[in-house]
């Protein structure tokens, strides 16, 4: 008799609403991360820890925090 296998719950991470100002081309965008990590999207990516666009410029993207779901 197989056993199913126990899917242990995952520990709950956070994952939050960003803005990034994008300093070359002066995009506006809200992207999300979950911990640390950016949630991969077409226009942005991640590497060494600094979120940047993909827009040809090589410098990493200002991030401020969005405040649309602010809860205090
Ligand atoms: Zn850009």
């Amino acid at each position: 008799m197989k056993r199913k296998n126990v899917v242990k719950p995952r520990v709950p991470v956070e994952v939050k609403e960003l803005i990034t100002a994008c300093p070359g081309c002066a995009a506006f965008e809200t992207i999300w991360v979950r911990g640390k990590t950016l949630v991969p999207t077409r226009k942005f990516y991640q590497r060494r820890g600094k979120i940047y666009h993909r827009c040809g410029k090589r410098m990493p993207c200002l991030l401020f925090r969005a405040w649309s779901n602010a809860d205090g």
